[in-house]
């Protein structure tokens, strides 16, 4: 089997594919109030195209993870074929999904059955009114009871994303890690990143893992735990274990050198950094009827060429075109 390397090294063995640019949140650091303008359908890949995509990553090039996102994967129809059909490639790679987890309550049973190995659900806030301040939509209760039945599937662990914004729930870092202790979920603070649409981002502003440590540090004795590899969130002990706590901190200690991670958007553009200002086009030689070698071969191109690092801190840094939602996070 062939292997997707770049030019530094760093072997892709995890491929994101984003299943929709649309969500039914509205988040503020990721989109407008109003939306964004959608991908026209005739741009998305069907699911036959998707499966051939992936199949192609796991049977030629060495993928071995494969995490489904979006834009929001639970509004995708068809989804749970599409994950019974993924779940059937050869060599049978691992298989999650990042969602805002309104809906598992009713999927995460039938998806675990397709084959669906884990979920990461969305959480940044434990209180109603912070919730549909921040997401603009008042589905709190949807989202903890998409955790539970994730948790009653066994879709475990079941991680937790969250994201801090000054002045709006920095206040509940201890709280939110107390509540996913209590549930036996995993969570992970994310360092809020230049990806959103209205370009509302300030260095400034935003909360570090640094600052989320120390919050966290006032409650719990945090132990880092050896062994991150390519992991992006470096994982703590909490009061000496079981439960742990993990800290994307993209932004003030990015970790591009042990990235393993390459994105197919909804519309068949492959990115080899969540940050690329350049896409590989795979679409198009798909629907041109090319050969699976030959789409295997301008994938590999498009890894080869990844730069070092995503270059956020970076004075000249420019936020990608496409906002988070697009890419598929
Ligand atoms: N809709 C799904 C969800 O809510 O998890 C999947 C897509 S969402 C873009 C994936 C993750 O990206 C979420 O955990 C979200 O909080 C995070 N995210 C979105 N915009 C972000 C930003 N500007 N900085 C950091 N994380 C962000």
């Amino acid at each position: 089997m062939e292997a997707l390397v770049d030019g530094f090294g760093r072997v892709h063995t995890d491929l994101r594919i984003s299943l929709t640019d649309k969500c039914n949140l509205r988040c503020t650091y990721c989109m407008p109030a109003e939306g964004l303008e959608w991908l026209p359908a005739p741009e998305l890949l069907s699911d036959d195209e998707i499966v051939r995509l992936a199949g192609i990553g796991v049977g030629q090039l060495g993928i071995t993870h494969i995490r489904l996102t979006g834009g929001e994967p639970l509004l995708r129809r068809g989804l749970v074929e599409l994950v019974s059909r993924l779940a059937s490639l050869e060599p049978r790679p691992q298989l999650a999904m990042t969602t805002n987890g309104i809906g598992l309550a009713r999927l995460a049973e039938p998806l675990r059955v397709a084959g669906l190995d884990r979920v990461n659900v969305s959480l940044d806030t434990l209180r109603r009114a912070t919730f549909a301040g921040m997401a603009r939509r008042d589905r709190l209760a949807d989202v903890l009871d998409g955790m539970a039945a994730s948790k009653a599937a066994g879709l475990t662990p079941v991680k937790v994303n969250a994201v801090l914004m000054r002045g709006v729930n920095d206040d509940e870092a201890v709280d939110l890690l107390q509540f996913c202790m209590d549930e036996g979920y995993e969570l992970r603070f994310i360092e809020q990143m230049p990806l959103d649409a209205q370009h509302g981002w300030d260095r400034d502003v935003m909360v570090t893992a640094e600052e989320i440590m120390e919050r966290l540090s006032v409650k719990h004795r945090l132990t880092p735990l050896p062994g991150r590899g390519s992991a992006p969130a470096e994982t703590h002990l909490v009061d000496d274990g079981p439960a742990r706590v993990g800290i994307i901190a993209s932004v003030t200690q990015p970790f591009c050198g042990a990235c393993d991670r390459v994105r197919l958007t909804a519309d068949g553009q492959l990115r080899n950094c969540l940050f690329a200002r350049e896409e590989s086009d795979l679409r198009a030689p798909l629907r041109a009827g090319a050969t699976d070698a030959e789409i295997a071969v301008r994938w590999q191109a498009a890894i080869a060429g990844k730069k070092a690092g995503h270059g956020i801190d970076d004075p000249s840094f420019l936020q990608p075109s496409r906002p988070m939602s697009a890419i598929g996070g």
